[in-house]
């Protein structure tokens, strides 16, 4: 079976390993904060002492990294993975990154004989966990076939997107909504609270709404409880939000209401902190009103 160094085994990439090591292929993972290791080597993953370390043999290199600057430095100096990973091997890069570096990173593999793949992925840590996440990819058709096995034990929906970059725009376009949907949520459910309205009631009215969503399914409970939401970090919801906005600037394209949230965003990430759960930028308009969206 083909073998998989899996760097990065956070809140999305641990549970996609996960599943691969329940799909029977041999893995080495690495991450920089060793706890998050523990459950694949249970598993049976091997742990490798350093990124170049776990890529040396592997047929597929597995990255879900925080951004862009974490990939990046994969290819910088000593620790440059590339130097250490099989001619002829494919690096898919699961995590949510920006054009630049993805042709600074093609060009240094072009010139190893390494094949890239862009493979964002979207569903979030549910999806992660059931194996049913939609894959977006871009790169040479031949090489995403070569990868489809492994695309399908992590995802449902699996889309071929077109050359290098096409999967990394996808996300980048689509994840704008979660966004906007998750301050377009908490607004609509301030107004009938400040109106006199139960945060529930109103939760349940936009249940039964036009403005239902994913976001209102997923996140209203969360909202209401105040847990907010652990699977994803506000820090990583802003940086989305900025990729978002070099991607629109690059191209010309005028988004007002992305403006409008990722300086929301923004202003979240410094008063909470990066780590802090994506959901306390609800905490912004909550604390801004004096109300808070809580059930009784
Ligand atoms: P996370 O912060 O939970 O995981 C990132 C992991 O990378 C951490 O365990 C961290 O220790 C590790 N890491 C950082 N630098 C490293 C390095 N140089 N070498 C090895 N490991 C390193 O983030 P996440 O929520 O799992 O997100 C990962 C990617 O997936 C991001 O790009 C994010 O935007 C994207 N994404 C997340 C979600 C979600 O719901 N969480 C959904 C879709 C896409």
């Amino acid at each position: 079976m083909k073998k998989i160094a899996f760097l990065g085994l956070g809140n999305m990439g641990g549970l996609m390993a996960q599943n691969l090591l329940r799909a029977d292929y041999p893995m080495k993972v690495f991450d920089i904060d060793r706890d998050k290791i523990r459950v694949h080597l249970d598993l049976g993953a091997d742990e490798a002492g350093s990124a170049p370390e776990a890529v040396q043999d592997a047929d597929f290199v597995m990255t879900s990294l925080p951004g862009p600057a974490e990939l990046e430095s994969l290819v910088l100096g000593e620790n440059n993975i590339l130097n250490s990973m099989k001619k002829g091997s494919v690096w898919i890069d699961l995590s949510t990154n920006n054009l630049d570096v993805e042709r600074k990173i093609r060009k240094l593999a072009d010139n190893q004989k390494i094949h890239t793949l862009d493979a964002p992925v979207t569903g979030g840590t549910e999806a992660a966990e059931s194996g049913t996440l939609c894959v977006l990819v871009g790169g040479e058709e031949k090489i995403f076939h070569e990868c489809r096995e492994i695309f399908e034990v992590i995802g449902k929906d699996i889309k071929y997107l077109g050359d290098h970059g096409a999967g990394y725009v996808a996300k980048i376009a689509q994840v704008i909504l979660c966004y906007l949907h998750s301050v377009a949520l908490s607004e609509a459910m301030m107004l009938g609270v400040k109106g006199g309205l139960k945060p529930e009631m109103m939760l349940d009215i936009i249940q039964k709404s036009t403005g239902r969503s994913y976001v209102s399914d997923r996140y209203g409970p969360p909202i209401l409880s105040g847990s907010y939401d652990p699977g994803f970090v506000l820090g990583l919801a802003h940086k989305d939000m900025k990729l978002s906005m070099e991607l629109a600037r690059s191209l010309d394209a005028e988004l007002p209401m992305c403006e409008m949230v990722e300086d929301l965003y923004k202003r979240a990430v410094e008063k909470y902190g990066f780590d802090q759960n994506h959901l306390m930028a609800v905490k912004l308009l909550e604390e801004a009103n004096q109300t808070f969206l809580r059930g009784s």
